[in-house]
Order: C-alpha cells, then sequence, then structure tokens
C-alpha cells in the first residue's frame, strides 16, 4: 500500500491547502474533520451511518479503550475496527492527553507515565512503547507518538523541560516503529505484520505558549521524520490567539508534504483560522455534544430544538436536507422527543449534525477556491471591526454588505458540492432566506458568542454555516 499525502491545491493568499491522504482502510479529503468515537463508538451513531454520512475517519481514544474493555477483549475481537464494525481509517490518540487530563494519581518519570485510571481506580503504566504497541493492537491507521501535554498556564522551564522529554519520547515511538516496519519485510511477514506496517505515526509538536520552545519541538520533532505532524498542548484554557500562535510559530517548519493535525480543535471559526493556517485535520466532538444538548446546525446557524419556537413547527430541521432526521421528521416532532427525553430525539439531531459537518468535499470537479478563503476571513475581521456597509445583494435580504455574503456562499460550495444549487437558490429566495452574515436570531451556541454582538453572531453563522457547523 502507498501511504502519501498528496497535495491537491494551496491557496496563494494563506497556507491552505486541500489534499488526499491515503490510508490502510481508504482515502481521506482534508481538510477533513474526524468525528470522535471516544469509546469505540461516535455517540449514537452506527458505522453504516457514519459511511452515509460520508465520514471518511473517525478518532479513537487509546486511554477510554485501554481502560474500557481493555485489551485482551479488543484483542480477542481482533482490533478496534472489528470490533465496532467500522472498515474505514482509525485515527488513535497515544493516550497521553487524557492520562493527564483524566486519570489520577499520576506519576511521570522518563520512563513514563504511571496512573490509576478514573474508572475503578487500577495503577497502570504507559511507556512510549507501550502507547504504540496498544495503537498496534488497536488496528489504527494513524497512531500518535506518546507526548506530555501541559497545562495553561505552564511556566517556562518546566514547558522546555516537557517538550524535551516529548521528543525523546517521540523518537522512541519512530524507533519503535522503525524496528516493527523492518520485521515487516515482504519476504518476511506475514498478512497481519504487512498491514500493521501499513499504519502511519505522527508527531507532536509541544512547547506550551512559548515561541522559542514550540520553534525548537517542531523542528525537532520533524528531524525526527514522521508520516504526518500534530500540533499538540493547544486548547487547554489559554486564549484563542494564543492558541493561533502556537500553530503559526511551528507550521513553517512543517513540512508541506506531510499531513498536519491540529489536535483537539476548535469551534467553526477556529477551524476557519487554522485551515488558513496550514492546518488539515481536526476532531472536533461538537457535532455531537452539542446535539446532546439540543442543537442543530443549519445553514444560518445553530438553533435550540428545546426552544418553545418550534412546538408546531412542522418542518425539518433544516430545508432540503438529506439527513434522515430531515427527510423523515419534523422539527416539532424531534422537540418532543428531546423534551421528553426520548433516545431517539438526540439520535436524530446527532445524525443531522454529522451530515453538515461530514459532507465529502469533491476534490476533482472544484477549482481552487482557496483565495476566498482569504477574503472570508477579511470579511470576518471587518464585521469584527464593524466595518460592513449595506448590502448591495438585497435579493437576498440581507441587510449587510461584506465580500463574506460572495465569498462565503462560493467557498461553502467549495467545501460541500451537495450545497451549491441549494444554497444558490435558498439565498437569493427572497427575505425570508438571508444571507448569512445575517440573521442575529440563530446566533451560534458555542462559548465565544456570549460576549458576542450582533454582528459577530452573523459572522459567527456565516462561518458556521460555510463550514457545516
Ligand atoms: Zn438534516
Amino acid at each position: 500500500m502507498q501511504k502519501n499525502f498528496e497535495r491537491l491545491a494551496t491557496d496563494s493568499h494563506s497556507n491552505a491547502r486541500r489534499g488526499r491522504l491515503t490510508t490502510a482502510h481508504g482515502e481521506i479529503d482534508t481538510p477533513a474533520f474526524m468525528p470522535v468515537g471516544t469509546q469505540g463508538s461516535v455517540k449514537g451513531v452506527s458505522p453504516r451511518e457514519l459511511h452515509e454520512l460520508n465520514a471518511q475517519i473517525v478518532l479513537g481514544n487509546t486511554y477510554h479503550l485501554f481502560v474500557r474493555p481493555g485489551l485482551d477483549v479488543l484483542k480477542h475481537f481482533g482490533g478496534l475496527h472489528n470490533f465496532m464494525n467500522w472498515d474505514g481509517p482509525i485515527l488513535t490518540d497515544s493516550g497521553g492527553y487524557q492520562i493527564f487530563s483524566l486519570a489520577k494519581l499520576r506519576k511521570l518519570t522518563e520512563q513514563g507515565v504511571e496512573f490509576q485510571n478514573h474508572i475503578d481506580g487500577a495503577r497502570a503504566f504507559i511507556s512510549p512503547e507501550i502507547a504504540m504497541e496498544i495503537q498496534t493492537l488497536l488496528g489504527s491507521d494513524i497512531a500518535m507518538a506518546l507526548d506530555e501535554c501541559v497545562p495553561y498556564p505552564c511556566e517556562y522551564d518546566y514547558a522546555a523541560q516537557s517538550a524535551e522529554m516529548t521528543t525523546r519520547w517521540a523518537k522512541r515511538c519512530r524507533e519503535w516503529k522503525r524496528r516493527k516496519d523492518e520485521m515487516a519485510k515482504p519476504e518476511l511477514a506475514d498478512s497481519a505484520t504487512r498491514r500493521r506496517a501499513d499504519s502511519m505515526l505522527f508527531g507532536i509538536v509541544q512547547g506550551g505558549t512559548f515561541e522559542d520552545l514550540r520553534k525548537e519541538s517542531a523542528q525537532a520533532i520533524v528531524d525526527l521524520n514522521f508520516d504526518g505532524y500534530a500540533i499538540g498542548g493547544v486548547s487547554v484554557g489559554e486564549p484563542e490567539e494564543e492558541m493561533m500562535r502556537a500553530v503559526e510559530w511551528a507550521e513553517p517548519l512543517l513540512p508541506g508534504n506531510k499531513p498536519r493535525y491540529a489536535m483537539g480543535l476548535g469551534t467553526p471559526p477556529q477551524l476557519l483560522e487554522l485551515i488558513a493556517r496550514g492546518m488539515d485535520m481536526f476532531d472536533c466532538v461538537l457535532p455531537t455534544r452539542l446535539a446532546r444538548n439540543g442543537t442543530a446546525f443549519t445553514t444560518a446557524g445553530t438553533i435550540n430544538l428545546k426552544n418553545a419556537e418550534f412546538i408546531l413547527d412542522k418542518n425539518p430541521i433544516e430545508e432540503n436536507c438529506a439527513c434522515d432526521a430531515c427527510r423523515e421528521f419534523s422539527r416539532g416532532y424531534i422537540r418532543h422527543l428531546v423534551k421528553a427525553e426520548e433516545i431517539l430525539g438526540l439520535r436524530l439531531i446527532t445524525l443531522h449534525n454529522l451530515h453538515r459537518s461530514s459532507g465529502r468535499r469533491s476534490a476533482t470537479s472544484l477549482p481552487l477556491t482557496y483565495p476566498l478563503l482569504a477574503a472570508l476571513r477579511a470579511a470576518r475581521r471587518s464585521t469584527t471591526n464593524r466595518s460592513y456597509s449595506r448590502c448591495r445583494d438585497s435579493s437576498s435580504g440581507c441587510r449587510r454588505r461584506d465580500d463574506g455574503c460572495t465569498v462565503a456562499r462560493v467557498l461553502g460550495a467549495s467545501f460541500d458540492d451537495n450545497t451549491l444549487p441549494r444554497s444558490r437558490v435558498t439565498r437569493n429566495d427572497g427575505p425570508k432566506t438571508v444571507c448569512a452574515a445575517v440573521a442575529p436570531r440563530h446566533t451560534s451556541n458555542f462559548g465565544f458568542t456570549r460576549r458576542s454582538s450582533a454582528s459577530s453572531h452573523g459572522r459567527q453563522a456565516a462561518i458556521s454555516r460555510e463550514f457545516g457547523f
């Protein structure tokens, strides 16, 4: 099998790129949003449904699976693909992040980390080599090197020592993989061993919020020559500017011909910014987590189906949406299910949200549209500064004008073929269906909206919609 990452298009105005990553279990079009299957399941959604939703890869949490059901069970079932009956690519984290955030009584040494799990308090030890063994047993297509994710804020000296140890751990993971790959030479290997050699290993850049440490870490990890690179230690409570800076410092040092993964990120506006900064892969719990709160993504932003305004609403969550929830059920009925705490209600919203976020982008039929991404970001800044003027597109009912109106439409089309005709039709269909830069009623429901003005509500709704959130 050929392990590669192919860049299909790059932006001339930003670092954004479109690409395709080939794994042992299929291809992934990037930028890619990876639904999170924490416990070997994307909550409430079967693998068959994930395929129907065009999800191309799921993320499995090594720590959770290691703690429960445990490696003996997973080995008995022949790995995570067989266990959960998912035949597409799987990325597994190394377990490090959860050990540092969930487990109790950690003891960190150069050798590895000893901890008590959060379920029954049983003691366990994970070293870089053991993290690789576990991910190999799971059958991961993309494994992550073990790292230490430092908290925020973090003292410089600790962040420096930690990043150096993460590099040493990364080297041990790389060495473990190299030895295993050698064993997989065709003349020596059985098929299971060869499959294992097809897996990829990503290194993780750390360094906290310090420029020199981020750069040193990126260079050191790149020198070890991984199949892809992740930016770790972000989204740990730091301000968004710090998060973006961490990515900006590392990105120039990462080879352009390898995929880049921003770990644990982010909100839709953050994803947009990260794509523009050259990131390719993201794991995102928002579609499923918000669904369980009754929140659905629509083209005009998020709506909470618990609200009384939907009691008598016979419309689907979203007009023209092809998901099962929208084809078959009304907002009023789904609202009733959610209020009555019927499992089906939350499941239907989850299916809808994942459908919105997993739309497969066509890599072949579309022109390079990323210059539009830059323009959309500029529009975002202009709306932030309230420097927009009146919308010239009166037929759409838009009350504002910024380049995002036009830009977002095309960019949106580039991210989801299926939305193209619909978007063009609905957004020029009269004042009822307005340009995405308006509709303050449909405010986004992510944490950042609390301090937002009406104008930024519209901006966030625009970005949310264009990215299917
Ligand atoms: Zn739907």
